[in-house]
């Protein structure tokens, strides 16, 4: 299985190379040549299998450029041991038709950890066997989730340093304290003055910068990602739904006409697993991408056009504050038919002028295969304390998102198959607006919090959340987001 780029579906790469390297020279994204495909006997096997022998037998579709032992010790070195009770994606039933996919029991308290747990075990292995002996510098962009969880699997990973860059007023409180008292003598954390969408252009910027480039080179140093434009934190994300559908089946859930699939959405990554899951054989029926206020992705589903020149607001969700979803160019490269040109051209459209618009037929196709809708910041309150109250189930804010638009969505539809929502957060990780949502008018710190609603809803604080409270604060970084170069460039000493 190889790889080509979303732009020039010319270039064609392993597996090994489209991880080392995060994004491809000219800018477009790896996507493999064909997706596989699981047949009914695959399914029967994966049922009986655990997490961890369920990745190893995913991943090997996808990484034919590896051997079976490089597999299994990169899939038991994330998984084993870092996980609470090693259960990376269960699930939990609220009432009839609701699964919730709990993605937030690792060690950072939200999904990207499934991902990020791997990784750093994907990209050295990558890198030793395409560029022998160079360190790899992973620059990161994150808009909370996505920076510690990198942090904490690449901290201290031979052979590599990383670099964080976040926007200085978009993270919670508690996403601000997990990344600046970041363990570990290879990382470094840095917080510009701008939002997320400039901290992702900064670094797609020093990724294309050749004298940059060089620079590294010379120290015999290269760049990579960890942010989702990386296979390597894809393909991830494909097991997990593959897993919750074979633990429905474990289950004895009707899925005769299949179930729908639930995804609170900013960079599109997250759904996109559920598509590539969807591709491979899994009945997912309708996948429904949530988002709060920043609904550019909702209005690209009903219109056709994307278009990100719009105000760009900070919500109780901040992992979904983001205007340019880049993932959506693997989805483009996909319902295209695997045409570069028109992909490169449509991207080309969205650097210049900020948007732009599908033909008829892939509009359609995406309508097909999306539900596409948002809700407000009160509505994600509402939806944290109706869930609480019916089932005395407590979700984050982003949950919320998703559990309100699918309320929508059935109210619309009528549609009530099984439906599998994604819930990628811990509530303790955004305790403040959770606990805003169940009870009026609290005071007090954001540990006091984390009491209060420990006491109130009867659940713990997970365990690296509790302990933020005595951790030592080690990074206090803000930069202009020009001076993200120089930022990099200083941390590593050339
Ligand atoms: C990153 C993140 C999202 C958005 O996921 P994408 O893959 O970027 O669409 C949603 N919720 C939480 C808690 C996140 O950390």
């Amino acid at each position: 299985m190889n790889y080509v780029s979303t732009r020039n579906n010319k270039i064609n790469v392993t597996a090994a190379t489209a991880i080392a390297s995060g994004i491809s020279a000219e800018g477009g994204l790896f996507v493999p040549e064909t997706i596989p495909s699981l047949t009914e006997n695959d399914f029967a096997e994966l049922k009986n299998m655990s997490y961890v022998e369920r990745a190893a037998y995913i991943l090997k579709y996808y990484l034919t450029d590896f051997t079976n032992d490089e597999i299994e010790y990169c899939v038991k070195g994330a998984y084993c041991g870092s996980f609470d009770n090693d259960q990376p994606a269960p699930i939990t039933k609220l009432g009839q038709n609701i699964n919730i996919l709990e993605l937030w029991h690792g060690p950072t308290c939200a999904f990207k950890d499934l991902a990020l747990q791997l990784l750093p075990y994907l990209l050295t292995t990558s890198a030793k066997k395409v560029n022998q002996g160079k360190q790899t510098v992973i620059l990161v962009a994150t808009s909370g989730d996505t920076g510690k969880a990198a942090l904490e699997g690449f901290k201290d990973v031979e052979n590599t340093k990383i670099i964080v860059f976040y926007p200085c007023d978009g993270v919670s409180p508690m996403q601000k304290l997990q990344m600046d008292t970041q363990k570990g003598n290879n990382v470094f954390v840095c917080s510009i003055k701008g939002n997320f969408d400039d901290a992702q252009t900064g670094v797609k910027q020093i990724f294309t910068n050749n004298v940059i480039k060089e620079t590294l080179e010379k120290s015999n140093m290269n760049f990579s990602s960890a942010n989702s434009i990386n296979w390597g934190r894809l393909v991830p994300q494909i097991i997990y739904y593959i897993s919750a559908y074979c633990d429905l089946l474990k289950n004895g859930e009707n899925l005769e006409n299949g179930f729908n699939v639930v995804v609170p959405t900013g960079n599109f990554g997250n759904i996109l697993a559920a598509y590539y899951a969807k591709q491979m054989g899994v009945p997912i029926n309708k996948l429904i991408c949530a988002s709060n206020s920043n609904n550019v992705l909702t209005d690209f589903i009903n219109s056709g056009t994307y278009d990100r020149n719009r105000k760009f607001f900070t919500t109780i969700s901040p992992s979904m504050d983001i205007l340019i979803s880049s993932n959506l160019e693997r989805m483009l490269y996909e319902l295209c038919e695997n045409d570069s040109e028109t992909v490169a051209k449509l991207q080309n459209d969205l650097a210049k002028t900020g948007k732009f618009t599908v033909d008829e037929n892939v509009h359609n196709k995406f309508k097909n295969i999306f539900y596409g809708g948002f809700c407000s910041e009160q509505e994600t309150l509402d939806a944290i304390k109706n869930t609480f109250e019916k089932y005395g189930y407590l979700i984050d804010t982003h949950t919320a998102v998703a559990v309100s638009v699918y309320n929508k969505y059935l109210a619309e539809s009528g549609d009530n198959k099984p439906v599998v929502i994604a819930s990628t957060a811990s509530p303790y990780k955004f305790a403040n607006d959770v606990l805003s949502a169940i009870e009026n008018n609290v005071s007090g710190n954001e540990f006091e919090k984390l009491e209060i609603l420990s006491n109130k809803t009867n659940t713990d604080i997970p365990l690296p959340i509790k302990n933020l409270k005595n951790a030592q604060v080690r990074f206090q970084n803000i930069s202009e987001k020009e001076d993200m170069p120089k930022v990099v460039l200083e941390f590593l000493g050339i």
